[in-house]
């Protein structure tokens, strides 16, 4: 049972004469039994705020709490909290059960057997008995993974800090890993913070994710919330792929103008914008409908550039307005080609609007009432 708490948490490096701050002011709990990826594009701070709760790096400023009791000055040691790193840094000349055992005769009194017992019980859980004796050198990257997550869950640890586990995995094992990774933590119950720059694993693997960007939290809620209601321009477009369209547009008379269109918007997306004028209008590639025909003003004749067939779907560039450049996914059925005039349907209903200047989300999309709670 454990809740981990970040109050104003700030960390800064000098770098001669410069001072960077790699994390800056950033509050979250995380609640017991969670899974809270943080994720963020590469330099965004991700791993240092997790070296910072895991005691391997100074806190600058702000606290860090485990079950209500301020940590920053605890030994990474004595935190009982377990990380698991993308190098696995599993000890060489060690076998697997010896890097899995390791930990706990450091750090416990736990007599042989007992130790011994519960190494092969986590193997088992892992489904690596069969490994026990070999060396890292001996395992595939998957195996080596597995051994290194071994080694976390053997400690039985209140927190579990994960920096990028999967990201030296082919992507079909990363997929699998992941919905193994999912399960283990559903049964353990361990409090879990876990790094990526992938947003599949922070779309699929998280209760809730924290986007971070230049060491700002930018929102921490459900995958589904941050992805129908981010809370700016950065979250709305870090996550989804392909992306969200933007589309810089100005407001006069109810209409939003932008390279050769025009988007008149309803009284309740109005209401939504206050005085704002420039504004940044977003659509989802998977809410432009293709259509034959214009019959809306939300309807726009558009010329496809390119087509990218993926199977299940197509990824369809347009081009509108004054060269305005639109993506769409449409079924993989559907037969559209290079050079096909086409009508692309914005639709209200699923409309972004930001602000220009500052980013921020004024109006989302409407999520229908059948669709799961964001
Ligand atoms: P990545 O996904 O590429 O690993 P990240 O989001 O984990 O990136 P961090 O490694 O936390 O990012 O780095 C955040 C910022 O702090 C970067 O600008 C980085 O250059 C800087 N930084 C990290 N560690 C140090 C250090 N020891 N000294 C100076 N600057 C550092």
């Amino acid at each position: 049972m454990a809740t981990l708490e970040l109050d104003s948490v700030t960390k800064t490096f000098q770098d001669g004469d410069d001072e960077i701050v790699a994390v800056d002011d950033v509050s979250m709990d995380i609640a017991d039994s969670e899974f809270l990826v943080v994720v963020g594009p590469s330099g965004c701070g991700k791993s240092t705020m997790l070296r910072m709760v895991a005691g391997l790096e100074t806190i600058t400023s702000g606290t860090v709490s485990l079950d209500g009791r301020v940590i920053n000055d605890v030994k990474s040691q004595e935190r009982d909290i377990a990380m698991v790193f993308q190098s696995y840094a599993l000890y060489p000349h060690m076998t697997v059960r010896e890097n899995m055992s390791f930990g706990l005769e450091e750090s416990t009194d736990l007599p042989d057997e007992e130790i011994s017992e519960m190494v092969t019980d986590t193997a088992e859980l892992l489904g690596i008995p069969s490994l026990l004796d070999r060396k890292p050198g001996e395992l595939s990257g998957g195996q080596q993974q597995r051994v290194a997550l071994g080694r976390a869950i053997v400690r039985d640890p209140e927190v579990f800090l994960m920096d990028e586990p999967l990201s030296n995995l082919d992507a079909k094992l990363r997929a699998q890993m992941r919905t193994e990774l999912q399960r283990l933590q559903e049964d353990l119950e361990v409090t879990t913070m876990y790094v990526t720059h992938d947003q599949t694993e922070a779309m699929t693997m998280g209760d809730r994710i924290a986007i971070l960007n230049d060491g700002e939290l930018q929102q921490v809620a459900t995958p589904l919330e941050c992805y129908h209601e981010p809370t700016n321009r950065f979250v709305a477009g870090f996550l989804g792929e392909p992306s969200m369209n933007f589309f810089e547009t100005d407001l006069a008379d109810g209409t939003l103008t932008g390279g050769g269109f025009e988007y008149p918007l309803s009284e309740g997306t109005l209401a939504d914008l206050g005085d704002a004028t420039g504004l940044v209008l977003g659509i989802r590639p998977e809410a432009v409908e293709i259509r034959e025909e214009a019959s809306a003003p939300s309807d726009f004749e558009a010329t496809v550039d390119v087509v990218e067939p993926m199977g299940d779907e197509n990824i369809v560039y347009l081009q509108f307005g004054d060269g305005e450049s639109l993506v769409a996914t449409t079924s993989g059925f559907d037969r559209v080609g290079a050079g096909d005039s086409v009508v692309a349907r914005i639709p209200e209903g699923a409309i972004h609007v930001f602000d220009r200047a500052s980013g921020e989300a004024l109006h989302n999309r409407t999520v229908e009432a059948d669709a799961p709670e964001p």
